[in-house]
């Protein structure tokens, strides 16, 4: 059985009299240690789907299965459980807390988890892993666009989910620093992470096994690029 399986997903939004089908009758199945990229055009869906994949958002049919757990099956509680224990989600803004620094803002979920946990040490190698010595007691504003979207990045790996759920990680950054995070990407997949990834750049398709195109909710394509290790 595949390690993500995606049955059928649909979800309309309902304004006043307006009906949007957002998603038609999506089916994908993701093996693990897979870096999928979602792509389509502004408004095909992309992240909505993301969003009901990172169990943020529910479909209104369909099914989504993780390591074989159904995830709108289970109650709010577990829910936020799983997001914990298998999730790690990169935002195109960071969404970085301005009032914390780097270090700070990577411990972030350890302060959600219900048991007290610490991760300094840890937090301190992904500052050492990312290059961002040195950095662990600046804020967001004193930190170039690049160095937090790598903060946003330690973040998401503090918990060490298997899965990591990217939202145009790369959409505010110059080329240069967006083809450096993509190479963060392409090195964690390397090491083992299942990666789902939304982007406008068809440039970045070369680091990922397989690519989804969406349009109108619809999936237009699935590609297979090149084999997981
Ligand atoms: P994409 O990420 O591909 O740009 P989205 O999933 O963000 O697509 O949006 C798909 C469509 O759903 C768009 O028409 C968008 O306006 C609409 N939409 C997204 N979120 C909501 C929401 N919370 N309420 C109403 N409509 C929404
Ligand atoms: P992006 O294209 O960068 O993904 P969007 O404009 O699609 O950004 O969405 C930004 C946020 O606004 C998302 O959380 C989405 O769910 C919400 N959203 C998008 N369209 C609508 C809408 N028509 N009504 C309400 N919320 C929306």
């Amino acid at each position: 059985m595949a390690y993500i399986q995606v049955e059928s997903v649909s979800k309309k939004y309902v304004k006043g009299n307006v009906e949007t089908r957002v998603l038609k009758d999506v089916s994908f199945q993701v093996g693990k240690g897979e870096f999928w990229i979602v792509a389509g055009p502004s408004g095909s869906g992309k992240s909505t789907l993301l969003s009901i994949l990172g169990s943020l958002n529910e479909p209104d049919s369909g099914r989504v299965l993780v390591d074989e757990l159904d995830l709108f099956s289970l109650s709010h509680d577990e829910r936020a459980l799983f997001r914990l224990n298998y999730l790690g989600f990169i935002f195109q803004n960071f969404h970085l807390l301005p009032y914390l620094t780097a270090l700070e803002n990577i411990l972030l979920p350890t302060l959600a988890y219900p048991h007290k946990i610490s991760k300094e040490k840890e937090a301190r190698e992904l500052l050492k892993m990312l290059g961002l010595e040195g950095k662990e007691g600046k804020y967001p504003k004193e930190l170039s666009g690049g160095e937090q979207e790598r903060v946003a990045i330690a973040r998401a790996l503090i918990m060490e989910p298997e899965i990591l759920l990217a939202d145009e990680p790369t959409g505010n950054l110059d080329s240069k620093t967006g083809e450096e995070v993509m190479k963060i990407f392409a090195e964690l997949n390397r090491r083992g992470k299942t990666i789902i990834m939304v982007t406008h750049n068809l440039d970045h398709l070369q680091y990922a096994t397989h690519a989804l195109f969406l349009k109108d909710g619809e999936v237009l394509e699935i590609k297979t690029l090149k084999e997981a290790n």
